[in-house]
């Protein structure tokens, strides 16, 4: 039975994938220190093969017996969260990582990294290929997960290159369904709250800003894909549907039913302007691209989060 540890296992991607995992017939040992993640997003996973340890993957991670797969989840990765946390995020991103390859390396384990289409900052190209090196503020608010994240990058090639480790790099675009907190911070969670809340739905700028939303199965497929292949280069995951904030915001609206108004209130300090992932790639390697629709995987999560607001 092939043995994997998930760190960050009991956040929002972490949880599914250590379901994924553990339907696919592995050991998981899910790796947290629960700063933004949640016993409740792992507490449906009730096999003898799974495993929760506390711990904060910054510090050196001791684990015992031999280690199949590393995939590398730990993170803050919504802006409130990492605008909070900003030492965390940069030192999970980088002495989190240096970890996590340290333990792949000596239990010569396949590692794959979380990276982010952050990498590529406010983008100058678009959609954006792989081969875009990025237009990120180093200083910025954002600075401290986008640095964080190439630095990570850089290490895991690092260790390919000099330590022959197996290792792989997934750069997930905007991704969203169940197990998003109802107090996540991003853009569909929020819309999603305020809809059914009542609330006014809260748009950061004009929202003629754009960005790409791609539903939690269709990455988790696609991370399952990457990390069964031979490819070590960076592969971006995600939905290439378009679409400017207001639209979302207007599609929740009517998904929802709700009466909710629109207020515009002002965008945050390097808020990228456009964003859309280029799945070359991951068509040409990995043979995937997203098969949930925008109005399916959205009353998914408006399922989710009305259970959780128990309305
Ligand atoms: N956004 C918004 N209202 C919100 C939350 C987010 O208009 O209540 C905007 C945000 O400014 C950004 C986009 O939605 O342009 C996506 O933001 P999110 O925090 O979901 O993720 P990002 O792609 O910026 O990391």
């Amino acid at each position: 039975m092939p043995r994997t540890l998930v760190t960050g296992g009991a956040g929002f991607l972490g949880s599914h994938l250590c379901e994924y995992f553990l339907n696919k017939g592995h050991e998981v040992i899910c790796m947290d220190n629960l700063i933004t993640g949640s016993k409740d997003n792992i507490s449906g996973l009730k096999s003898e093969n799974f495993h929760f340890v506390e711990h904060n993957v910054s510090e050196f991670i001791n684990l015992e017996g031999e280690l199949d797969f590393i995939l590398h989840f730990a993170s803050p990765a919504s802006p409130i969260d990492y605008l909070e946390l900003p030492i965390q995020t940069l030192k999970v991103g980088a002495l989190g990582t240096h970890n996590a390859l340290g333990l792949a390396k000596a239990k010569k384990a396949t590692f794959l990294l979380a990276s982010t289409s952050e990498v590529y900052g406010d983008p100058l190209v678009h959609p954006q290929p792989e081969e875009y090196w990025g237009n990120v503020n180093p200083i910025g608010p954002r600075g401290v997960y986008d640095e964080a994240k190439r630095f990570a990058e850089a290490i895991t090639m690092a260790y390919h290159r000099t330590h022959a480790v197996n290792t792989k790099i997934v750069r997930i675009f905007n991704t969203y369904g169940p197990r998003m907190r109802v107090n996540d911070g991003r853009a569909i969670p929020n819309f999603l709250k305020q809809a059914l809340t009542g609330k006014d739905l809260t748009i950061y700028g004009e929202g003629s800003q754009t960005r790409s939303f791609c539903f939690v199965s269709d990455l988790i497929e696609g991370i399952y894909r990457l990390l069964n292949s031979d490819q070590n280069e960076p592969i971006n995951i995600g939905n290439p549907n378009e679409m400017s904030i207001k639209e979302m915001a207007e599609k929740i609206l009517q998904a929802t039913g709700s009466k909710s108004k629109i207020a515009h209130v002002p965008l945050p300090e390097d808020d990228p302007k456009i964003r859309q992932p280029d799945i070359t790639r991951a068509r040409k390697y990995l043979n995937w691209e997203p098969a949930v629709s925008l109005d399916e995987g959205l009353q998914s999560t408006l399922k989710y989060f009305k259970e959780q607001l128990r309305t």
